[in-house]
């Protein structure tokens, strides 16, 4: 069996990923990297762990202090607010330059020295926030990329690439885990875990998808 490695954040995606991975490669195939770049809200690794030990699935943190040295965000910045909506032809402020491509290669590297061959991430270009480095062009880009930088069959596995919320939701629903994914992951720009401020634009595209998923349930 193949082996997987989970980019995980402690957020909703991620998270929602990991199970997916659980499921697809065995719980016992999967492992899990989170990575601390100095970001605003600590709190999410203490998630990722804490979801990671209760799932019974490995997962360690790499230090990247590198990323919040040379990025400006709101999101590796305490005294820049982050932003309620997103400038015209920009990305929003929370962006942090290069994160994604940074991750995955630390996250190839981890998992060639490690023996695994498929990375799992939760970018999403549906809901697409305006981050360059989540669409889907990017990640098979880099895919073959990688395989050229290291001479190895990587497989990057991007589950939400196509779905929207309402979807992400439901995944977590027909893996068994909406219970965690609604209570234990962190989201929110504010750091409020669960269910959030209820006011940053992570909060509020969590809180359509979930009400949308609902009325879908439900049959409405
Ligand atoms: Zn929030």
């Amino acid at each position: 069996m193949r082996k997987a490695l989970v980019v995980l954040s402690g957020g909703q995606d991620s998270t929602t990923c990991l199970f997916w991975a659980a499921d697809k490669f065995g719980k016992e195939n999967v492992s899990a990297v989170g990575f601390d770049y100095g970001q605003r809200h600590k709190i999410e690794l203490k998630c990722a762990k804490e979801i990671c030990a209760d799932a019974g699935i490995p997962y360690e943190v790499i230090p990247t202090p590198i990323i919040n040295q040379l990025s400006v965000s709101s999101l590796t910045r305490a005294d820049i607010p982050v932003e309620e909506t997103k400038p015209e032809g920009a990305p929003p402020n929370t962006f942090v330059e290069g994160r994604n491509l940074l991750f995955l290669s630390y996250a190839a590297i981890y998992s060639k020295t490690h023996g695994i061959t498929d990375i799992v991430t939760g970018v999403c270009e549906t809901d697409f926030s305006g981050y360059p480095d989540c669409r889907d062009i990017f990640i098979k880009s880099l895919n073959v990329t990688l395989n050229l930088a290291m001479d190895y069959n990587f497989v990057i596995h991007t589950p939400l690439m196509w779905i929207n919320k309402a979807q992400t939701w439901k995944m977590a629903d027909d893996l068994g885990v909406l219970d965690i994914i609604r209570d234990k992951t962190l989201t929110c720009y504010s750091g409020v875990l669960g269910e959030g401020c209820g006011h940053c634009p992570s909060c509020t595209l969590r809180k359509r998808g979930y009400d949308e998923f609902i009325k879908m349930k439900e049959g409405k």
